[in-house]
């Protein structure tokens, strides 16, 4: 398996860096799982990260700091832990069986389990989904989609970062063909038409940080289905 589109930079070493949401962290960790090429960057934007946090000299502080610290936090809101979780992280991918749901990377069995038990959502002919990471406000989502062999999605742009790992099939769209462990990063720039390729279903993982905007009245009714 080789795999040919990757994250871009600013992407991994966001990951690295603990700035994306639990959705494109998701999507990440699910390429590195894939990825020796782009583990060894994030490790590198790790390693980086540790040696400037090291570097940073030491400032002295107020003796009243402590205090004034806790009476600010007084009356401040309660973090939302479970809204900003740590990011997920990957194992190496085990190779793909020639079965009809291919194993999918460990970083996702605590969202799905075993995929071949899984309550897939129709969302049009041909076109399935299982919710992984639900859009809260302002914040990002991950889920998977089952794409029946052929199927062309809806033509969309997006209002922010739209990123998708193909876990088994394949699909080919205006930047070139996708295959297991390709990533597709869009930007807000960016329209495509992603259509699965024949053969087998196409599943993916797909995850935004803002809603997609659908061009053509039928795929706008179908965004709030596809919870877009
Ligand atoms: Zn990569």
């Amino acid at each position: 398996m080789t795999v040919k589109h990757h994250p871009s930079e600013a992407v991994l070493f966001a990951y690295a860096a603990g700035g994306l949401g639990e959705g494109l962290s998701l999507l990440v960790a699910a390429h590195l799982s894939f990825c020796p090429s782009c583990r060894r960057s994030v490790a590198e934007a790790e390693a980086v990260g540790g040696v400037m946090m090291e570097e940073i000299a030491p400032v002295a502080v107020r003796p009243d700091s402590l205090d004034r610290v806790l009476a600010n936090l007084d009356g401040a809101p309660v973090p939302n832990r479970a809204a900003t979780p740590a990011p997920p992280r990957p194992t190496p991918a085990s190779a793909a069986r020639s079965t009809d749901t291919p194993p999918l990377p460990s970083v996702l069995s605590a969202y799905v389990g075993d995929l071949s038990g899984a309550r897939w959502q129709w969302v049009a002919p041909g076109v399935r989904q299982l919710d992984l990471v639900h859009r809260a406000q302002g914040r990002d989502s991950a889920k998977l989609l089952r794409i029946a062999p052929g199927r062309v999605l809806p033509h969309h742009g997006h209002a922010g970062l739209e990123m998708t790992v193909v876990l088994s099939g394949s699909f080919t769209d205006e930047q070139g063909r996708f295959t297991r462990g390709d990533l597709a990063e869009l930007d807000s720039d960016a329209q495509h038409q992603p259509i699965a390729d024949s053969g087998e279903d196409c599943i993916c993982l797909i995850g935004t940080d803002a809603p997609l905007r659908f061009s053509g009245l039928v795929p706008r009714m179908m965004a709030p289905m596809l919870g877009f």
